[in-house]
């Protein structure tokens, strides 16, 4: 599977931010839970994360639901340091990763797999009522959006469900502190154990 991913990644530029490690522990993580419940993701971008995600539900007959409002996060907005103006839509004056996003699902042959969700984790959070088997959390940054987006989306773990939450940093010297503040607070509520952590991205999972 590896080598599916590293020459998939290698013919198909895929914009993104996600190490490959990272990207084979997500699908080995969304593989072991196909009993548990569908997989989600906050923050696609244009689907590097989601290749990895979708092709473990394709294999387990499993679904993952793309979350994504695809206008960016602070750092995508123009004038900011991430910003990619081939991603901007003139017409609105807004960020679109839509399309790529769409491309990126068609390569990969994922569109029976994966239900992209255009809305934001806040409005898609609202009415969701199925226990999730794993969530990936790599939205808003600021730690009012990582606080939020991981503790509510927590709640929606199935019981042995994973819970993924990309860029910790421990210390200010290296990066936001939002996502690392978030999960510290998922772990207080005593529900979850940490499982692992590769490179950036910490591994929970809800107790049984
Ligand atoms: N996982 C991606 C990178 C995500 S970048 C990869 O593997 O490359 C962060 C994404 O989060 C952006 O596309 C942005 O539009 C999205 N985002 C930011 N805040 C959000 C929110 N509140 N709701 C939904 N998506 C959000
Ligand atoms: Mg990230």
């Amino acid at each position: 599977m590896n080598n599916f991913f590293s020459d998939f990644f290698r013919s198909h530029c895929i914009k993104g931010f996600l190490a490959h490690e990272e990207g084979i522990a997500l699908y080995e993580h969304a593989r072991r839970v196909a009993g548990v419940g569908p997989c989600l993701e906050i923050g696609s971008y244009c689907g590097k994360s989601s290749v990895y995600l979708g092709v473990a539900c394709r294999e387990m007959g499993n679904t993952l639901y793309a979350v994504d409002h695809h206008r960016g996060s602070e750092e995508h907005q123009p004038g900011e340091e991430y910003h990619d103006r081939t991603l901007f839509d003139a017409r609105v004056q807004r960020m679109d990763s839509f399309p790529a996003f769409r491309h990126t699902l068609a390569l990969a042959k994922l569109e029976e797999t994966v239900v992209p969700v255009v809305a934001s984790s806040a409005l898609t959070l609202r009415h969701w009522q199925t226990p999730l088997g794993l969530v990936f959390i790599d939205g808003g940054h600021s730690p009012a959006m990582a606080m939020a987006d991981a503790t509510g989306w927590a709640a929606k773990l199935a019981p042995g469900g994973i819970l993924c939450i990309h860029d910790i940093f421990e210390s200010p010297n290296d990066g936001g502190q939002g996502p690392f503040l978030a999960m510290q607070a998922v772990l207080a509520t005593g529900r979850f154990t940490t499982l692992r952590q590769v490179q950036t991205m910490a591994v929970l999972e809800r107790r049984r």
